[in-house]
């Protein structure tokens, strides 16, 4: 380490964390950035939440590979902030200190029969097919014939598609091995994607709706009924942003299909409220509540239904949680800031910062408005220096096993090379015991 730069520690190590990483690293300052990440691997929603059938999105880990080649770069992994370090600490080791963990749980819904076994949070479903080793242990049962999936955004269709996909479209992508098992045997008939408010109110995007109508092994259906607009929706879809208007020809595209009897469903249904998640023991069902749209609100009618389902994938979406030692929103889920600044010496990026929502580019003008707030405060001479001793004389203390950047090589090698031969992008090590072996396996050889 270079001892005139500014140290700053970015902790989480997502797309908000990487492109933090590369601001502090471009700018006109000598700096050096030690970003810190609870897992062995790097690249958050990239590599545990974007879904495994868009390679083409994960591949943007490639411009993080490109920084973190940078020599004012160093990967901490297998640390966790407020496990392994505190935040307390890290104020005192580094100059500053920036935040982008993340939203790390999900929205709950607040309906009786939510904890029913067989509800799941889309968070963990996602988790699970992607690989992530907090969440291998859970066992979903697709047995059922219907699955009924809570929300309208983007998370709710890649829940959708990743239950429909066919073993030949999972066979060619990173899902795990558990999952495509569980996903091709599924006794899954339909799938029913159940949003509060209407088609045009909807927080999905084109290329994600469109891409329902590809699917090889499900129909998708829309009821037409539901693309009779009403007066109101009409005029929010005229001064709509085109995305809208895209959305809304695929879903009268699909109105007008004729199912081609494929082995799944995938059925929209709108104007639609989950008032209770039904069953003794487990997930037997879900009771509806149609809404109306009132000032662009769902408003609950009388009007009921009751649908069986086997289980329930709540997405409603993610959800920051606090750290110990940081101010935090609870209503928001966000560290409170200006523009990414907590106060001089203390910033976040990403979800965090703003909640969860955009997409990975999203972050980079986040985290580039956060770092220059930081070169600004740098500059002022606002900065707290650093004392004290570094990061890995603290970890070695306590005998915590960090994971370097060399260590997460040998992991991303090794995975890739069990996807080769069958044309995978990779085979994911998906227990904690499994990366850390690879990662050590490295380090020792080297
Ligand atoms: P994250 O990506 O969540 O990264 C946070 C990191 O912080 C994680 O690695 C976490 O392990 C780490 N961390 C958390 N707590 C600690 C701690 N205490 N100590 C150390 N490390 C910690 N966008 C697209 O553009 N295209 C897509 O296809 C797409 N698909 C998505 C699919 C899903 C299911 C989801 C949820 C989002 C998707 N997005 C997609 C959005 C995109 O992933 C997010 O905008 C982005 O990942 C947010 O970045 P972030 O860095 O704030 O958080
Ligand atoms: P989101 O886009 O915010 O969507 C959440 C959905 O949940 C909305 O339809 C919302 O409806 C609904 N909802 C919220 N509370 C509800 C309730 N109590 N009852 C019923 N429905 C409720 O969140 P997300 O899907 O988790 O996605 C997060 C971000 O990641 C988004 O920006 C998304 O675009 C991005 N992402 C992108 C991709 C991609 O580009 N392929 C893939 C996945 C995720 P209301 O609108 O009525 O509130």
């Amino acid at each position: 380490m270079n001892d005139s730069a500014l140290h700053v520690a970015v902790v989480g190590s997502g797309p908000a964390g990487f492109y933090a990483a590369a601001a502090l690293l471009g700018s006109d300052l000598d700096i050096e950035v030690d970003l810190i990440e609870r897992l062995p691997t790097p690249w958050g929603l990239v590599r545990l939440g974007v879904a495994p059938d868009h390679p083409n999105i994960k591949a943007v880990s490639r411009a993080f590979e490109k920084t973190a080649a940078n020599p004012g770069f160093r990967f901490f992994g297998n640390v966790e902030v407020g496990r392994d370090v505190t935040h307390e600490e890290l104020s005192r080791l580094y100059d500053a200190v920036l935040y982008s963990v993340g939203a790390q749980t999900d929205r709950a819904l607040g309906i009786p029969g939510e904890e029913l076994p067989g509800s799941w949070a889309a968070t963990e479903f996602v988790a699970w097919y992607n690989g992530h080793p907090d969440f291998q242990h859970l066992a979903f049962d697709l047995s059922g014939e219907r699955a009924v999936v809570i929300g309208n955004g983007n998370v709710a269709l890649d829940v959708a598609r990743m239950l429909a996909l066919t073993p030949a479209e999972l066979a060619v992508t990173d899902t795990t091995d558990a999952a495509i098992e569980a996903i091709a045997g599924a006794g899954i008939r339909e799938i029913l994607v159940v949003g509060r408010r209407g088609p045009v109110q909807a927080a999905w995007t084109p290329v994600e709706v469109g891409e329902l109508g590809e699917l090889e092994g499900a129909d998708v259906v829309v009821d037409p009924a539901d693309l009779e607009l009403g007066a109101a929706s009409e005029a929010e879809l005229a001064a709509a942003p085109p995305t809208v208007r895209r959305n809304i020809e695929h879903l009268r595209d699909y109105a007008a299909w004729k199912p081609a009897g494929k082995p799944r469903t995938i059925r929209l249904l709108f104007l639609s409220s989950p008032v209770a998640i039904l069953g003794d023991e487990r997930v037997e069902g879900v009771e509806l509540v149609r809404n109306e749209l009132v000032d662009g609100r769902a408003v609950a009618t009388d009007e009921r239904q009751t649908v069986d389902a086997g289980i329930v994938f709540r997405s409603v979406g993610y959800r920051g949680v606090a750290l110990t030692g940081l101010p935090f929103d609870e209503r928001a889920g966000t560290i409170p800031n200006t523009g990414g600044r907590v106060e001089p010496g203390l910033y976040c990026a990403g979800w965090i910062k703003r909640g969860p929502s955009g997409v990975i580019g999203t972050n980079k003008k986040d985290a580039t408005e956060t770092v220059q707030l930081l070169l600004d405060d740098a500059r002022a001479g606002l900065l707290r220096p650093r004392s004290g001793d570094s990061l890995e004389e603290l970890l070695a203390d306590r005998g915590v096993d960090a994971v370097l950047y060399v260590g997460w090589e040998a992991i991303d090698a090794s995975e890739r090379a069990a996807g080769e031969p069958h044309g995978r992008p990779r085979v994911k090590l998906a227990t904690w015991e499994e990366l850390l072996a690879a990662a050590r396996a490295t380090s020792k050889a080297k």
